[in-house]
């Protein structure tokens, strides 16, 4: 490891060493990861993917942070921190170009500055744009997919660029090729009146105030919609919404948020997970499929 450790420090990356992942992910839940790096530009990133390619040890690229819940056993190798990668550059014909680790938010910001539309479906997500991308985000209508033109990615040693067409996307999931990683992508917008922008763009994040947990830490939508009922109100209606164990609860403002109400594990945010799960099997027949990523060194039950 230390010798990884220096020829990563060679690349010109910043290293951390048992890194407590509630300190990075949106939940704070979680262990320490052995390594956290961080490359400072899209060079150093593709040098560091290089490189980790070539090693026995699991990695993983994380964006923000926020669809994501690390086990408390942490976890183990190597996680890729892209939130220095986060130019952004718009261009006169409307076209967005945007490294991985811009912050969706940023980028309406600017698009919403430049006369843009399209990118108010990100008001209060608050994702990368390759957590974005790979989850496939979307909010109020719309969804990353819908704007994407080009996504580019390292894939086995290679910078390529993938078209819109080339990658299937669906609810909450991108389909690219197995071990790509996103390093930065084309977004495709129109010139739209700026007051309509921002109205629409208040009117999302007044509505999020008003029915989602925002002030307090969690991770989003917890489960997948379900094709007949959201997830929300089935959790609601399953007795759920306020249940907590441990540090964790369903939130009683959308009982598909979890919120960390002050010193939750990742074994309390599972436990909440698997109950709701069961339930929702046992006294509907539904299957409830996580929205959000679980990593890590596994763990069962409360310490
Ligand atoms: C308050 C709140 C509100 C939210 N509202 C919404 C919403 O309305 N709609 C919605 O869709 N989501 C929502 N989310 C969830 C979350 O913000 C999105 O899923 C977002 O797109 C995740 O981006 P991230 O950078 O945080 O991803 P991370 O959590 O860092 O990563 C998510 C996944 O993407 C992968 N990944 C990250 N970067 C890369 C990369 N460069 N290449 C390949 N894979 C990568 C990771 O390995 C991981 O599997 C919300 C979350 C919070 C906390």
């Amino acid at each position: 490891m230390s010798r990884l450790v220096c020829e990563i420090e060679n690349i010109g990356c910043e290293v951390e060493q048992k890194y407590p992942m509630n300190k990075y992910t949106s939940l704070r839940v979680g262990g320490a990861a052995d390594l956290v790096v961080t490359p400072n530009n899209i060079d150093e990133f593709i040098r560091l993917l290089d490189l980790l390619h070539k090693t026995d040890l699991p990695w993983v690229v994380l964006g923000a942070g926020s669809n994501t819940v690390v086990y408390d056993n942490g976890i183990e190798g190597v996680v890729v921190c892209t939130r220095k990668l986060k130019d952004i550059r718009i261009t006169e014909e409307s076209k967005v170009f945007a490294e991985t680790g811009a912050v969706l938010g940023t980028i309406l910001n600017r698009t919403i500055k430049a006369g843009l539309t399209g990118f108010e479906f990100a008001a209060g997500i608050p994702g990368t744009v390759g957590g974005g991308i790979f989850m496939n985000a979307g909010a109020n209508g719309g969804e990353i997919k819908d704007v994407v033109e080009t996504v580019r990615v390292w894939h086995e040693g290679r910078e390529i660029s993938l078209k819109r067409s080339e990658i299937e996307f669906e609810y909450r999931k991108s389909h690219l090729p197995p071990g790509c990683v996103i390093t930065r992508a084309e977004f495709s917008l129109k010139k739209g009146d700026k007051e309509e922008i921002e109205r629409s763009v208040k009117e999302y994040m007044e509505k999020r105030s008003r029915t989602q947990p925002i002030k307090m830490s969690n991770t989003g939508s917890i489960f997948k919609n379900p094709p007949d009922i959201a997830a929300g109100k089935l959790l609601d209606e399953l007795g759920f919404k306020g249940f907590g164990i441990g540090g964790a609860k369903f939130s009683e403002m959308h009982a598909n948020f979890i919120v960390n109400s002050g010193g939750a594990s990742a074994s309390d945010v599972i436990e909440l997970i698997e109950a709701a799960k069961r339930e929702a099997l046992d006294k509907r027949g539904i299957h409830l499929e996580t929205e959000v990523r679980i990593i890590g060194r596994e763990t069962i039950g409360r310490d």
